[in-house]
């Protein structure tokens, strides 16, 4: 049984939850111990007494700490990435990807602890000194979704730390085993007991629990819009800061102009690549009339011969769906798209495969319109709307006509429409040429609208949500 921990202890739970394997349902990773109120209450309170000594202590200890949790992260990543991929299943390669990258945030944020400043200016008032200094927020409940579950956990935690807040990270009830291998590295990483704490459980019990606790000074969350809103209310009803990243239904233009293998390779990566189980998945394409039937024959083509299998085998392109409870909903969607009057072109069958997994196949819809339910709601599956539209200015309509804001992305060889595109696209995340997904760590990763709520994470912008800042007056006499 894997424990929670608190207070620099491993601590047993009551009860436990199996961690099942999505592309085999008979393999049981571990049983993890399950917090309840009590449990969350006690890893606030332990990360409340270490907070004095980690923020007031050495930036160059906590850098260090950081950099030997980035370097473990690294060298293990060929092992994390395969542990990722057995409980999330993402592709191998796609989880050893997501192990790296974590290092990486890590490694980032050890230099972003020694780099944290603030500014000296003179007063309005003769002899007397201005300063203003960034001071952590205290401490921070981190509460995760299970589709990135070591990067998300990673880039929360490495920011939180690097700014000298003490961290309660309560992960996503289908992913524990990465938050539990981050929590160990960080441990043996030589943090201070109570300076990371980790309670594994039911979100309305545990996540509910930190969120309402008043010594928890804010709440970095991502996750679905819903659960998003209930989050930044009980946050705002206390005054406590909160961050939120929530959903998307991202928009993929391509225009007449684009160059067709690298639309299509963007639509596939952007759509398909980890299941679709990603908030900057390209949901929606938006192709113009002159190459949207070429556009679509060959992406068609693309994903028919797209292995779906089991995530830890080679050459599987595409691994399971998250769970049943996941599945259904996708299956529910297509038939939902279906009676709407899309076509569905390809897939979105359940596929046979050896193992007892949540195999879908990726489906593709034709004739969509924006208004309809595949269109507006996040589906969170391997299934992408197919909207034609007449020219650039109506794609750009479309494409903004969304209640969410993450991450848009346009195929195009005119610099006009590319740059007309970044200036007019409502998102906080612009590509050119590139997938929706597949963002770089150190620089701001966030959206507009519902997608998003408060600063950015990552990169040096992350300090926006960790810290606050101070400014003090002294007169020198
Ligand atoms: P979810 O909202 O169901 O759960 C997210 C986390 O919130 C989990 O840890 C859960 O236990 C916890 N939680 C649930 N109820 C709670 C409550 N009442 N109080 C406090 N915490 C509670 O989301 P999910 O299904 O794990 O993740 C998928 C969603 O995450 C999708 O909508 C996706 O778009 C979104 N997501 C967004 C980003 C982004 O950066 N914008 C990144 C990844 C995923």
């Amino acid at each position: 049984m894997k424990p929670q921990l608190i207070g620099g202890e491993w601590v047993t739970s009551p009860t436990t939850a199996p961690n099942i394997n999505p592309s085999d349902t008979t393999d049981v990773i571990a049983e993890f111990a399950q917090a309840d109120a009590s449990q969350a209450s006690d890893a606030v309170a332990a990360a409340s007494d270490a907070f004095a000594a980690w923020s007031r202590g050495s930036i160059q200890r906590r850098s260090e700490i950081l950099d030997a949790v980035g370097s473990e992260l690294v060298a293990r990543a060929p092992e994390l990435g395969r542990l990722l991929a057995r409980e999330e299943g993402k592709t191998l390669p796609e989880g050893v990807g997501e192990a790296t990258r974590a290092g990486q945030v890590f490694k980032f944020f050890a230099g972003e602890a020694l780099r944290i400043s603030g500014e000296s200016q003179r007063s309005v008032r003769p002899g007397v000194d201005v300063s203003v200094t960034r001071e952590p927020l205290g401490v921070v409940a981190l509460i995760t979704p299970w589709n990135f579950p070591l990067a998300i956990p990673a880039w929360k935690a490495a920011a939180a730390l690097a700014c000298g807040n003490t961290v309660v990270l309560k992960p996503a009830e289908l992913t524990p085993a990465c938050a539990w291998a981050l929590a160990d590295i960080i441990q043996r990483a030589g943090a201070p007991a109570g300076v990371f704490n980790l309670v594994s459980g039911p979100g309305s019990v545990v996540g509910a629990a930190l969120v309402e606790d008043a010594r928890v000074g804010g709440v970095s969350f991502t996750g679905s819009t819903t659960t998003g809103a209930r989050v930044g209310q009980a946050c705002m009803a206390r005054n406590a800061r909160v961050q939120l990243e929530m959903g998307g239904k991202n928009p993929l233009v391509v225009l007449d102009d684009a160059d067709l293998d690298l639309a299509v390779e963007c639509a596939v990566n952007g759509a398909f690549y980890s299941t679709g189980q990603r908030c900057t998945a390209s949901s929606r394409l938006i192709v113009t009339e002159a190459i949207h039937d070429r556009f679509v024959a060959a992406l068609a083509e693309r994903l028919r011969a797209l292995v779906v299998g089991h995530a830890l085998e080679d050459g599987v392109h595409i691994g399971p769906v998250v769970d049943q409870r996941q599945l259904d909903i996708d299956r529910a969607y297509i038939e939902i798209g279906e009676r709407e009057g899309a076509r569905l072109l390809t897939g979105g069958d359940l596929v046979s495969r050896p193992t007892a997994g949540h195999f879908l196949s990726p489906a593709l819809f034709v004739d969509v319109d924006n208004s309809m339910r595949i269109a507006r709601e996040e589906i969170f599956g391997p299934v992408a709307a197919v909207i034609r539209v007449r020219n650039f200015d109506e794609a750009l309509a479309v494409a903004n006509d969304t209640p969410y804001g993450l991450s848009a992305g346009i195929c195009t060889g005119s610099l006009k429409h590319a740059t007309a595109f970044r200036q007019e696209a409502r998102a906080g995340m612009v590509m050119v040429n590139l997938p929706t997904a597949g963002v770089d760590p150190h620089v701001p990763f966030g959206g507009q609208k519902a997608s998003s709520y408060g600063p950015r994470e990552q990169g040096r912008y992350a300090a926006e949500f960790y810290t606050t800042v101070k400014t003090a007056y002294a007169f020198a006499g």
